[in-house]
């Protein structure tokens, strides 16, 4: 690894990833990956990117240098992939290390949003438990419920075994079958939610499940139905998700993810049977200090060994001397 091996970082990454970066290669900054932006030094020098941002086809085009770009995140459908694979640009991202915490999220937002915990908290500190009484009865329960969890991957399992520990039975929609686990598999994303009342989807985004999950699931679901989503915004229809929730279609939903982050719909923010989180599914420190020594060791394993640690599965046949 030279001195002179130049990272590029469109967009704000976390300052503990910027430094160790800094500490190994040279760092260079701009405000968005946007080809505009580039310098021609920059298009000479930058030979990899970090980023926790959207890197299209036109900006990896615009490097033609570039040799790995190291998403920050498990979840890279900002990063065109297919395309670096074209370009023979490795991209890696950052698995595993966030598993638990996120699946921890998810936990918390599906009993915050059966149980309404954040709605009574608020009832307490605005005087109403002095002044009125007890918050009132909720109409979610975690008991009885049937959980289908859509994309039993990483992330997925480690949700199914927490909700195996609440005694709740779990089944599950992939495109393939997973071998190994005992949870009753279902075909379709459709066939899962007429089987369940309780969704959680942590399936990736990108086209193939963009607005995936729509009207018909939601009706499948039925009255006493909870929607929690800690994977991408863009799997579910948002629009259709609004009117369910008015409607009393499904019972409440519970969202960290949205379509178009950080901008959440006002028909969703209109509901009182919506939880809402802004995306903090890995959000601690201890997490994201785990995910930025990943994306920064995934560079420097590229730059020394040509090797990298965790590549993504449409650049796992790029090599480093390519
Ligand atoms: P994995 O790749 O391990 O799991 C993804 C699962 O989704 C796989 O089981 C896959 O199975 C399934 N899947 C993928 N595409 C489809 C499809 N079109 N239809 C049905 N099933 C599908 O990823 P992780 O568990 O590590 O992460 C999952 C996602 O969680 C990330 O992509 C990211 O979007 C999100 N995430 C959100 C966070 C947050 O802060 N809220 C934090 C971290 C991740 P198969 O290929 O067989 O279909």
């Amino acid at each position: 690894m030279r001195a002179e091996t130049t990272i590029l970082v469109p967009g704000k990454i976390p300052a503990y990833a910027a430094d160790r970066i800094g500490e190994r290669f040279r760092l260079v900054g701009i405000d968005k990956a946007d080809p505009a932006l580039l310098t021609e030094e920059m298009k000479r020098s930058v030979v990899g990117i970090a980023s926790a941002t959207i890197v299209n086809a036109a900006f990896i085009d615009a490097l033609p240098n570039l040799r790995i770009i190291a998403n920050f995140g498990v979840g890279y459908d900002g990063v065109d992939a297919a395309h670096a694979g074209t370009r023979n640009v490795m991209v890696t991202n950052t698995p595993d290390v966030l598993t638990e915490e996120v699946a921890d999220t998810a936990i918390g937002l599906l009993i915050n949003t059966v149980r309404e915990l954040p709605k009574a908290e608020s009832w307490l500190r605005a005087g109403r438990w002095r002044g009125e009484g007890p918050y009132p009865l909720t109409r979610g329960t975690l008991r009885g419920r049937s959980v289908g969890i859509f994309g039993l991957g990483r992330i997925g399992r480690a949700i199914a075994r927490r909700i195996e520990a609440f005694g709740l039975p779990v089944s599950y929609h992939n495109r393939r079958q997973v071998q190994g686990v005992d949870y009753e598999y279902h075909p379709t994303l459709l066939s899962l939610a007429e089987a369940v009342d309780t969704l959680i989807s942590v399936a990736p985004g990108g086209a193939a499940t963009e607005k995936i999950v729509n009207a018909e699931i939601f009706t499948a679901l039925g009255a006493n139905g909870v929607f929690v989503n800690v994977g991408r915004g863009s799997a579910v229809d948002e629009a259709a998700l609004a009117e369910a929730l008015e409607k009393e279609t499904i019972l409440a939903a519970g969202l960290d993810v949205f379509a178009d982050e950080p901008n959440v719909p006002e028909a969703l923010l209109a509901r009182e049977n919506a939880c809402l989180l802004p995306h903090v599914g890995s959000a601690s420190v201890h997490t994201r200090q785990a995910m930025a020594d990943l994306m920064v060791d995934n560079l420097i394993a590229w730059f020394t060994k040509g090797e990298a640690l965790t590549p993504v599965a449409e650049t796992a046949h790029v090599r480093s001397g390519g």
